[in-house]
């Protein structure tokens, strides 16, 4: 039996993780999950799965987790210690699905252990990505790209020679306003951006696939996970998200990879990584597709492709600051305190305040990290308040 633990396991990505885990109960022994608020939903599935440990992230959540799980024999914790402590117990397989920069810790504790960390949580490469493969190496532990875009990538390089890569081509839904005029951006509320026209996700990176932060979070995260240059990075809208990436070799052959918008094929092939099985997912029927459209991503119209090449060039912290500052934006966005198009504003003020404070040779260390990040909140929330 696979020893397997679940981080963010009642979001969107763990919920279809413990959807894969729960057909084949019998192949999986569930060490640790981890949620949030929804602690009904998180006892639930420690029941279900008959897991050792069920965190909360909140302290204040411990008591209704204990509640729920009286009698079930289930341990129960809470708060962000407890959880990079249930990431020390021994898995072979841990899927890291919690959202934001709080996954970094979870992530990286795991990845000590040695074994196989799938990798959802994308802001942990943007944020610390340099540091986070080099701890991965020298555990000798092995991180698998989640994001249905990477894992595709990832696929069309099995059996390459990578020193053959030209370049890599992330596709972009557009997200909710993609047939918006720019010029109504502003006026965008909350409602309206919290809906995605193909794939169904945490109201996060639903957000942040309106805005294209979370394409730009994905540009940074190809650079760290596969090694190449910010030009050898394309991006290019396609409406239909059947083709989740494509990558281009020396030879100008194009390699690209469809599936449908179902996250349960890159968890899938995560959790089964390196063979290949059935996966409960829709087949395509490329006669009923019939299309498929692409146009380009104006870096005009979605400023935070913009400032993911300015990262992507200035390395360093940048990544940390932007990941940050973006943060706190998101978090004013959903509080109502700004407007849809502030967000890139304030992402890019942050990182202009902060990238002379901060050398871009800086080393990398969980502590740089996570000193860097709180700065760059506190700046980005002091930029918010000055309006
Ligand atoms: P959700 O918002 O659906 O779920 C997030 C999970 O993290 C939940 O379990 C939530 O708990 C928990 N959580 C929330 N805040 C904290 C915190 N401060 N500390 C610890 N845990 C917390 O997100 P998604 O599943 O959509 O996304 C998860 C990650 O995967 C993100 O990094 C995202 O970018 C990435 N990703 C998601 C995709 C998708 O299709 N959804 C696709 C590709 C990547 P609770 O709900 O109980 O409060
Ligand atoms: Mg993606």
């Amino acid at each position: 039996m696979r020893k397997v633990s679940i981080f963010g396991a009642t979001g969107s990505i763990g919920e279809n993780t413990v959807d894969l885990i729960s057909r084949n109960p019998s192949e999986y022994d569930v060490v640790a999950l981890s949620g949030g608020r929804n602690v009904a939903r998180l006892a639930e599935q420690a029941i279900a799965l008959k897991a050792d440990v069920a965190v909360t992230a909140f302290e204040e959540c411990f008591a209704d987790l204990k509640a729920a799980l009286v009698g079930s024999g289930v341990d129960v914790a809470a708060g962000p210690d407890a959880i990079a402590q249930a990431a020390e117990r021994p898995a072979d397989w841990v899927m890291s699905a919690i959202v934001g920069a709080a996954g970094l810790v979870p992530g990286l504790t795991a990845l000590k252990q040695g074994k196989t960390l799938a990798l959802a949580n994308k802001e942990s490469l943007v944020t610390a990505g340099p540091m986070l493969l080099a701890e991965a190496k020298a555990h000798g532990a092995t991180v698998l790209p989640v994001d249905s875009e990477h894992s595709a990538v990832f696929q069309a390089l099995v059996g390459e020679d990578t020193t053959a890569v030209e370049r890599i081509i992330i596709t972009a839904s557009g997200g909710a306003f993609r047939d918006w005029d720019a010029k109504d951006l502003h006026k965008a509320t909350l409602e309206d951006a919290c809906t995605h026209p193909n794939w169904d996700m945490g109201q996060r990176i639903t957000i942040d696939s309106a805005s294209l932060f979370n394409k730009a979070m994905e540009l940074i995260e190809t650079k760290e996970f596969f090694g190449v240059l910010s030009d050898q990075i394309e991006t290019v809208i396609h409406p239909e998200s059947l083709i989740h990436a494509l990558v281009g070799f020396n030879d100008g052959a194009l390699m690209a990879h469809l599936g449908p918008p179902d996250m349960r094929h890159a968890i899938g092939y995560a959790l089964h990584w390196p063979d290949r099985t059935h996966l409960p997912v829709d087949r395509l029927d490329l006669t009923q597709i019939g299309s498929l459209n692409f146009r380009p991503a104006d870096p005009e119209r979605y400023p935070a492709l913009r400032l993911a090449r300015e990262v992507m060039e200035a390395g360093g912290m940048a990544g940390t600051i932007f990941t940050a500052a973006k943060e706190a934006a998101l978090d004013a966005f959903i509080a109502r305190q700004i407007g849809f198009t502030h967000m890139a504003d304030i992402v890019d003020a942050t990182l202009s305040t902060l990238s002379g404070e901060i050398a871009a040779s800086e080393q990398l260390t969980l502590d740089s990290v996570l000193a860097v990040d709180h700065l760059a909140r506190k700046t980005a929330q002091a930029i918010i308040a000055a309006g």
